[in-house]
């Protein structure tokens, strides 16, 4: 089975649209989705672009705030804590990466915990760690989302995560606990990786590097969700050896076409959350 993000993605913003429509209707208001850009690195460019464009597709306010690369760190600050204070805003996601002299550390911890879409303020982590409600990072929600179309009980798996980031290892580690599955983080200095993935019923490859999961690192019947987007000679491929790896496995996410698009679906999944909670 391949999994297909790309419907499943495209279902999920429909069904935000007409909860957007209901929540319109209720408050005489909608959520309202603001993107800050620092700079000109050429995929926040377009992963921005499409965050904007889907998060206007289901009917939510979205402002993008573009700044220049020397920004200097307090005008950023400062327009955080102002968004924070505008009742219009119910989401701010700050793109990542960030010009090396701002403090990234300091900006997560600017965003008021209750507008932070993408789960990365330390409030939502330790929410998240300790199984309480919060936040959760878009990726791995896409993750799960996509998982749980394959198999709604997960309890009891054995799952491999391989790559330990805050933005997608380490969430989805969280998420994979909350499902009662047995869970191996895995790393760059972990010794036999293969060996680690052949024991797997579930593998969420999350590393950057291009088809590094090979069709024998797979037993028959895993599932096998392939978080990376690695540009190559050959085109843009996942972390894992597509052509190999769907012999083998149950059910195998594509790239592109798997995960990526559940990533904005998500986001735009986390705003409208934010919108309810902020009017409870
Ligand atoms: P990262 O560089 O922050 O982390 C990579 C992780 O992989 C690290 O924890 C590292 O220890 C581990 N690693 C490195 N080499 C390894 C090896 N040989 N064996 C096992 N583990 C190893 O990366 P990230 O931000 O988590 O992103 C990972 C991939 O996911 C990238 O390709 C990125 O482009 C992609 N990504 C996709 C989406 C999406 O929407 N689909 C979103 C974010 C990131």
């Amino acid at each position: 089975m391949i999994i297909d993000g790309k419907k499943t993605a495209a279902e999920l913003r429909e069904k935000i649209k007409k909860e957007i429509s209901k929540l319109k209707s209720t408050y005489n208001a909608v959520p309202g989705l603001t993107v800050i850009l620092v700079g000109e690195d050429p995929a926040s460019k377009i992963y921005v672009k499409n965050k904007e464009k889907f998060a206007k597709e289901v009917g939510m306010n979205s402002e993008v705030i573009r700044y220049p690369a020397d920004l200097e760190e307090k005008v950023l600050l400062d327009k955080i804590q102002e968004l924070n204070k505008n009742k219009r805003v119910s989401g701010i996601l700050v793109q990542l990466p960030l010009p090396k002299h701002i403090d990234k550390r300091k900006v997560i911890e600017t965003i008021d915990p209750r507008k932070d879409v993408d789960g990365f303020h330390p409030m939502n982590v330790g929410n998240l760690s300790s199984g309480y409600d919060s936040s959760i990072p878009c990726t791995p929600l896409g993750c799960s989302l996509l998982l749980k179309k394959v198999e709604k009980n997960l309890s009891g798996k054995s799952a491999v995560v391989i790559g330990r980031s805050n933005l997608n290892g380490k969430p989805m580690t969280q998420l994979l606990l909350k499902e009662n599955c047995t869970v191996t983080v895995t790393h760059s200095k972990t010794k036999d990786l293969k060996a680690e993935c052949q024991r797997a019923d579930i593998i969420i490859a999350a590393v950057g590097i291009p088809k590094l999961v090979k069709g024998d690192w797979v037993k028959k019947g895993t599932i096998v969700i392939d978080v990376g987007i690695n540009k190559t000679d050959s085109g843009i491929v996942g972390d894992v050896d597509f052509d190999q790896v769907s012999k083998v496995a149950k059910a195998i996410t594509p790239v592109p076409g798997g995960v990526g698009p559940m990533t904005i679906a998500c986001l735009l999944k986390n705003t409208v959350e934010c919108f309810k909670k902020s009017n409870i």
